[in-house]
């Protein structure tokens, strides 16, 4: 039987991070003794198929792990989140992505990311999944894998009812201008600046952004603003939801939560300003827990958090 839950293609990166911590950042040359390690399922793409799942919806994704060990852990935890993971290609000719982040006891940080698999995900790679983009309601994508991939994946969306959501992280200043022609973009502050070279300190300044990314082919904007909330540019309008106010423990992810949020409720058949309310209350609550995927609530502590909030 179909579900009738909405149907979320996530098209994107797929990491294993690996956090060391140390008492400091070692210089070139250096040999350090560093107090702690730990391994954690990360990667743009995955982050956002799991905060979709979380918030109900039915997540598939396409991408690519290595032939290392990293690989069956990679696909164990997709399996865990309940993601479909028949579409992620298994190449033993190279690493899985792996981000490698030394963390001082200042909490400053240095890190290293190699690709690996996610920067080999072709054009054949993504035609191979057309059905499951076209049968989608949504798909959702970043900048963490190759550029002619994330294109081709929005070529096949189009030709289709499924809606594109873009994410633009890592942020670009040359993205190509198709890529803007989306149903929806949601940068932060940050990557809408890249993305455009304006200035966004003020609110006025977000509005002028939000609006020049419109006129250059996005039906919806949303700007993520961190404690300031998200702007979003839809119908000729521009409007500020207040983030939700929250005891911060890590912000990582954030953005992760809010996009996966947004693209499930947007999908269910919420208006985008509810949608970006749940998103909201979801990137908010990922900063009141530590880690990534670890700090992303369920669709039901999500709606508690809401009613709570009214
Ligand atoms: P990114 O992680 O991509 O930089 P943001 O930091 O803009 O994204 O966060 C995405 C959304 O998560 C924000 O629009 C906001 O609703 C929520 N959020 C992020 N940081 C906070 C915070 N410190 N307090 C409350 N909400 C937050």
């Amino acid at each position: 039987m179909k579900s009738n839950r909405p149907r979320v293609v996530v098209l994107g990166s797929i990491n294993m991070d690996l956090v060391i911590q140390s008492p400091r950042i070692p210089i070139p040359g250096e040999t350090l003794l560093a107090s702690s390690s730990t391994e954690f399922c990360g990667g743009k793409g995955a982050n956002q198929a799991v905060a979709a799942a979380r918030a109900g919806g039915d997540v598939a994704m396409i991408g690519a792990v290595g032939g290392d060990g990293f690989a069956s852990r990679l696909i164990e935890n997709l399996r865990t989140n309940n993601i479909d993971f028949q579409h992620v290609r298994r190449r033993d000719d190279v690493a899985s992505g792996l981000a490698v982040i030394a963390v001082d006891d200042n909490g400053q940080n240095a890190i290293m990311v190699v690709p690996g698999a996610n920067a080999l995900i072709s054009v054949e790679d993504v035609e191979r999944s057309r059905e499951l983009i076209q049968d989608a309601d949504i798909l959702l994508l970043q900048l963490e894998i190759p550029v002619e991939a994330v294109t081709a994946g929005v070529e096949i969306a189009k030709q289709s009812e499924t809606r594109v959501m873009l994410d633009p992280a890592p942020a670009i200043a040359n993205l190509p201008p198709h890529l803007l022609d989306v149903d929806l973009l949601c940068p932060n502050e940050r990557e809408a600046q890249v993305i455009t070279g304006m200035q966004v300190g003020t609110d006025e300044q977000v509005s002028a952004v939000a609006k020049v990314l419109q006129q250059r082919g996005a039906t919806h904007v949303a700007v993520t603003l961190g404690e300031g909330g998200t702007h979003l540019r839809s119908d000729g309008q521009s409007q500020l939801f207040p983030s939700f106010k929250v005891g911060v423990a890590d912000t990582t992810a954030a953005g992760d939560a809010f996009a996966g949020t947004l693209a499930v409720k947007w999908s269910e058949g919420e208006t985008l300003p509810d949608a970006i309310r749940w998103a909201n209350a979801a990137g908010a609550m990922a900063a009141t827990r530590r880690g990534a995927q670890a700090s992303m609530a369920s669709g039901e502590e999500v709606q508690s958090f809401l009613e709570s909030h009214i």
